[in-house]
């Protein structure tokens, strides 16, 4: 027995399926999940010493790769100090500064743990400034694992194949509306019927939770126009996006201004971190100035703020963005040609610096249903495959990978390679 699979089983004794999110347990790839113990730039180890090239990246956060040294020194310097004091500290101020300072719509920020709170309090106050209730949402779309976003949502539901969760009251639901990604006449519909009670929009501006979806030419468009003639509040979740792109947010490189904007992953660069921002306006709503509640204990965390405040730094001194854009589309175009020139049901989505390997003979996908066509059969494989060969890919068909500054073109490289060797042996499309 490996080292990972002792560490397992003596996991599956004290914890639900022996991890702490389900999409860790390798369920929907077959196998045992390895235990990490130590990472360095685009590496891991595990229990047994085992190196593999990561592309889940911690599922995001991670754009300097793991351990950066200004981020480990900067945690270790604002620890030394102590690890929380529930009173204000110098570190959320500095925090706030600079989300501002890099997102002109970010005039105010408020700080909490996790995407999922941001992404809570983001709605909260959608509803409190509106004083309306419903929320429209996109299928195939995550915002974390409050109860009313459960409604068709992706990353481990989808993974899980899951429609919802038990514990999910109808009521907490009921004001929540999912309706077709990219789909303009659906959401112009939905705002013709109910378009003065509902409160929010709330959208991954390019979406990441069904694999890799992009938004089609004038689908955000569609979103800032319908919400600001029906007076909802659109809430961009850059929660994947936000600071993946360049050093800012997406919603700056698509000319589109939303309300409300939440951020997680990234701006805690590997800490608990997620962060709400908007105007001033509407974030003076927010409790002590306003109405809408919002609190909590180790929000503003002197280290978490610590590894944010180093991680947007290193990407605004470094801007790793280019070269990791590149860096996709090598590793996509060397999958992409070989399917097309051998008929193969697998294309490769990829956009500036994250890519999903889709096992479907439909591309692009530009939606959930249109994902569903995905053999994750064949993705179980490959995943295996691409372990065996010691690249840690993020181990579902519906998830994004990503690159980060670390990754070099000789591990795209050897990647790409390891990836065609599956794909050779994989049966022509059938016609
Ligand atoms: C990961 C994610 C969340 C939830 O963040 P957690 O930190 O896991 O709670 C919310 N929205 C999007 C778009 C995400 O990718």
């Amino acid at each position: 027995m490996t080292e990972s699979q002792k560490l397992f089983q003596r996991a599956c004794k004290h914890i639900p399926g022996g991890v702490n999110s389900p999409v860790r347990a390798f369920r929907a790839v077959g196998g045992d999940p390895v235990y990490i113990k130590r990472g360095s730039g685009a590496r891991i180890y595990d229990a047994d010493d085992n190196e593999y090239i990561d592309f889940c990246g911690s599922w995001g956060p991670l754009a300097l790769g793991h351990a950066h040294p200004d981020v480990v020194s900067a945690v270790i310097s604002a620890a030394k100090d102590g690890l929380s004091f529930g009173a204000c500290n110098p570190y959320e101020v500095e925090f706030a500064e600079l989300i501002s300072g890099l997102v002109p719509h970010a005039e105010m920020v408020r700080m909490v743990n996790s995407g999922t709170e941001a992404v809570m309090t983001a709605l909260r106050l959608a509803r409190g400034c509106t004083g309306r209730s419903r929320i429209v949402k996109f299928d195939g779309c995550y915002h974390g694992h409050a109860d009313y976003l459960l409604v068709s949502a992706g990353s481990g539901l989808l993974t899980n194949s899951m429609p919802a969760s038990l514990g999910v009251p109808e009521s907490a639901v009921a004001e929540v509306i999912s309706t077709p990604y990219n789909d303009v006449a659906a959401l112009e519909d939905i705002f013709q019927k109910e378009g003065d009670t509902i409160a929010a929009v709330i959208v991954e501006p390019v979406a990441g939770n069904m694999g890799l979806v992009v938004p089609e030419p004038g689908f955000l468009e569609a979103l800032r126009r319908l919400c600001s003639k029906h007076g909802a509040l659109l809430v961009f979740d850059e929660v994947i996006t936000g600071f993946r792109f360049h050093a800012g947010a997406y919603a700056t490189l698509s000319g589109i201004t939303p309300d409300i904007t939440t951020f997680g992953k990234i701006a805690g660069g590997g800490m608990p971190l997620g962060a709400i921002a908007a105007g001033r306006q509407i974030m003076e709503q927010l409790a002590p100035l306003g109405q809408v509640y919002q609190a909590g204990t180790l929000s503003g965390n002197p280290v978490a703020a610590a590894a944010g405040i180093a991680t947007l730094n290193a990407l605004r001194r470094l801007n790793p963005y280019p070269a990791m854009a590149e860096l996709a589309d090598v590793f996509a175009g060397g999958i992409n040609r070989f399917a097309v020139e051998k008929q193969l049901n697998v294309h490769c989505a990829a956009y500036k610096g994250i890519f999903t390997v889709f096992f479907t003979g439909r591309s692009p996908l530009r939606n959930l249903e249109e994902v569903k066509s995905c053999d994750t059969g064949t993705f179980a494989a490959f995943f295996r495959h691409m372990l065996k060969r010691g690249f840690y890919l993020s181990p579902s068909q519906f998830e994004l990978n990503f690159i980060s500054a670390a990754h070099t073109r000789a591990e795209i490289d050897s990647a790409a390679e390891a990836a065609i060797e599956f794909l050779a042996d994989m049966p022509k499309m059938k016609d």
